[in-house]
């Protein structure tokens, strides 16, 4: 391994600002990993938040730059954590919430209600009750019961978003593909007009707009400029939201858009098809919180072979996106950054499924050390678990040297902490 000659590769994977110490071991924010392994326990999520700040920047100048009325906002989903939030809220980012439960930790986060943007499928009475009573600046109509539903519960005048699925199938997973035809989101172009037209009628529902959002971890630019033509074809509006969706680096081969390659395609399309003085909002999340955070794993057992199986105290519990998406993931040895031989890098559940890296190069990996995966600040969060009685880990915030728990791991009383003693109650058909 060489110090201070060549950059390993890895270091490309974590947050930026990620380095080598004297001794080669891996720093995050300038704290070192193997001391906050130490310090917060494993698993445990870091965030960069330097890293995190100088992204959401890039964002919302970018945007700034290149169209005058313009608003970025987090999709929530993506690390629904309230300090994170905080963070994008203090850099001037919307918060985009998909039912009550987001919506209440982003209005935690102190969001603005004015910025919020108000999603979901299947948004129930309740979800948006409480959309309406927050004074949500935008609720996405997706289908013709919202309609419904908030012309019968909005007190005052509600602004609102038509969603569209133009046909477009980006090259993405199945499962975070959402624009193709006879998808469970939004209306078909066809359909769209009839909402459109519909609440062009109404008196308590405001139409401001339209909205799109084709899909996840999407690795070229073609598809939003064709989701901006969608959009334009349904008419002249004050409000185009175009949604997120842009790919995250999470491997050595993976080459995504630069935030600055996205937002010239969206505008580029935009300049061609939209009316100038429109608003444009756009909704990153993964591409936004993915690289400011690094797992820090610690290896319980290495069970030696071709290749070695090196199993770490964590896995699904707190990385779904292997399972669910097939999310490829790198990882390093924290003390000795790059080189080594290919591993299987595996969790502690009970699934062969639960393998967080398969053919990773790891440094002579031994019992005890700490392992690094990078990119992993989206998704991992949201989709943490108790599987195999596991606690979710902590969210530490590292800066400069300086780190700080925003979220505590889970204890074990968090595990039965809900178990109640029941009443019993007669819930039969009666005699
Ligand atoms: C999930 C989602 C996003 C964010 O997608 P990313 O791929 O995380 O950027 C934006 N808008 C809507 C409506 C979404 O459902």
């Amino acid at each position: 391994m060489s110090v201070g000659t060549s950059t390993p590769a890895p270091l490309a994977l974590f947050p930026p600002g990620s380095a080598l110490d004297y001794d080669g071991a891996l720093t995050i924010g300038g704290c070192r990993a193997e001391d906050l392994a130490e310090r917060f326990g494993t698993p445990a999520m870091i965030v960069d938040e330097t890293a995190l700040r100088t992204r959401a920047r890039r964002y919302v100048r970018g945007l700034a730059e290149r169209w005058p009325d313009s608003r970025v906002v987090f999709a929530s989903k993506a690390f629904p954590c309230t300090a994170i939030e905080r963070i994008l809220v203090e850099e001037g980012l919307g918060i985009d919430v998909a039912g009550g439960g987001e919506l209440a930790v982003a209005l935690r986060a102190g969001a603005d209600p004015e910025r919020l943007v108000v999603h979901g499928n299947a948004k129930t009475d309740e979800d948006l009750r409480e959309a309406v009573g927050a004074g949500a600046g935008l609720v996405v109509i997706d289908n013709d019961d919202d309609i419904d539903r908030l012309e019968r519960l909005t007190t005052g005048e509600q602004g609102v978003l038509v969603r569209v699925t133009p046909g477009i199938r980006p090259d993405t997973h199945e499962a975070v593909s959402t624009g193709q035809r006879g998808s469970k989101f939004g209306f078909d172009p066809e359909r769209a007009r009839e909402a459109i037209a519909r609440l062009r009628g109404s008196d308590r529902l405001r139409l401001d707009g339209v909205h799109v959002h084709v899909g996840s971890q999407i690795l070229d630019t073609e598809p939003f400029a064709r989701a901006v033509e969608a959009v334009a074809d349904l008419g002249t509006f004050a409000v185009y939201d175009l949604g997120g969706g842009l790919g995250a680096r999470y491997t050595y081969d993976d080459h995504p858009p630069s935030v600055e390659e996205y937002l010239d395609a969206l505008v580029g399309a935009a300049r061609a098809r939209l009316p100038a003085d429109a608003r444009i909002i756009i909704e990153p999340g993964r591409s936004l919180v993915a690289e400011a955070g690094a797992t820090l794993y610690r290896v319980v057992t290495v069970k030696r072979g071709e290749p070695a199986t090196v199993a770490v105290d964590g896995g699904m519990g707190d990385n779904m996106e292997v399972a669910l998406y097939g999310q490829r993931f790198e990882a390093v040895v924290a003390a000795r950054v790059g080189g080594g031989d290919p591993c299987h890098l595996v969790g502690r559940h009970c699934e062969s499924g639960d393998r967080l890296s398969s053919g990773v190069p790891l440094a002579d990996p031994r019992p005890g050390d700490v392992v690094a995966v990078p990119a992993t600040g989206a998704y991992c969060y949201s989709l943490a678990n108790n599987y195999n009685g596991a606690r979710r880990p902590p969210v530490v915030l590292c800066r400069d040297g300086r780190a700080r728990e925003v979220v505590r791991r889970e204890t074990y009383a968090d595990l039965t902490r809900r178990d109640v003693d029941g009443e019993t109650v007669l819930v039969g058909p009666g005699q």
